[in-house]
């Protein structure tokens, strides 16, 4: 089964009109180092929730690396509801994460929580993520806009997709078209999880917008054992990716361990999802696969 546009775009121009799949009929794809979002690779970002120390990132680096993840993730400046919470390692985390590029290859996309923190940020991350708290934060998005790197946009904990693409636009209006989309949940009257994801969004996004989008199952539900089903589903709905919270020691974390899965459990889900995969016209690459050798040594 092939990955297809969705059969009708909406005809009236929306204020997005970038983001808009009227003015950009085929999805967008761009390279994330060796790999392409937006076309049949099926991305997977994975890593701790927060950087915490040079032995935990640089070994779940390791772990995820060796089980097919695309991207590392951990946030080095962390949102925090409370200021008494651990609040991030800023500069010192950026390195560990450049640490864990060295060691193995793959690229890290980390959070930017402030304007000011843009180009110390861009100068170690391979992908800036703005994070859901900060989703309609148009001053950042601004400054994001006139970076070169690619920009993980999460959708806000109460906006609508026509807002997360608005936010979008304001990225694509400053010059920046590498923009992926993260459906991480919303905020709905329904406790039972961490928040609700819509998985909706997913469709909704593609037929309004060309952009990528990915779903982040791990503070979407908060619950550990929920992120493996809900990965299997978003990669169903048609989603390019995901963003996974995996933690060497979960149970020790100082940020959402109750949702981060075990190296060995990750282990589990990656091996699943890429035999599924092709069942939904996608596949999940690993940098030792003899594709990107072969690409390399053509280089
Ligand atoms: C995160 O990915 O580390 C994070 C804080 O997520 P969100 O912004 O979706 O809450
Ligand atoms: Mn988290």
């Amino acid at each position: 089964m092939e990955t297809s546009n969705p059969p009708k775009a909406p005809k009236k121009m929306p204020s997005y009109k970038q983001a808009s799949r009227l003015t950009h009929p085929e999805n967008s794809t761009f390279s994330l180092g060796p790999f392409a979002i937006g076309g049949p690779e099926f991305i997977i970002m994975a890593g701790p929730c927060s950087v915490e120390a040079d032995p935990q990132m640089l070994g779940t680096a390791w772990d995820v690396k060796i089980s097919g993840a695309h991207i590392i993730r951990g946030g080095a400046f962390k949102p925090r509801s409370s200021p008494y919470s651990f609040q991030g390692l800023a500069e010192e985390g950026l390195k560990m994460l450049a640490k864990a590029r060295e060691l193995t290859g793959l690229g890290i996309v980390t959070e930017v929580m402030d304007s000011g923190d843009v180009d110390l940020v861009e100068s170690y991350a391979d992908i800036l993520q703005i994070g859901a708290r900060n989703s309609q934060n148009f001053s950042l998005l601004k400054r994001v806009g006139r970076c070169k790197k690619p920009v993980l946009l999460k959708r806000g904990l109460m906006n609508t997709v026509d807002e997360l693409l608005s936010s979008a636009e304001y990225i694509l209006a400053g010059g920046n078209e590498k923009v992926i989309l993260c459906e991480r949940g919303i905020r709905t009257f329904e406790t039972s999880t961490r928040n609700t994801l819509d998985l909706s969004s997913v469709l909704t996004i593609k037929e309004k917008s060309h952009l990528p989008v990915i779903v982040d199952p791990s503070h979407a539900s908060g619950k550990a054992h929920y992120v493996a089903p809900l990965s299997k589903a978003a990669l169903a709905v048609g989603a390019d990716g995901l963003m996974i919270e995996v933690h060497c020691a979960p149970e020790i974390a100082l940020c959402d361990g109750e949702e981060s899965l075990t190296p060995a459990q990750f282990k589990e889900l990656m091996q699943n999802l890429a035999e599924i995969a092709p069942f939904f016209g996608r596949r999940i690459s690993t940098l030792n696969s003899q594709e990107h050798l072969m690409a390399e040594n053509q280089g």
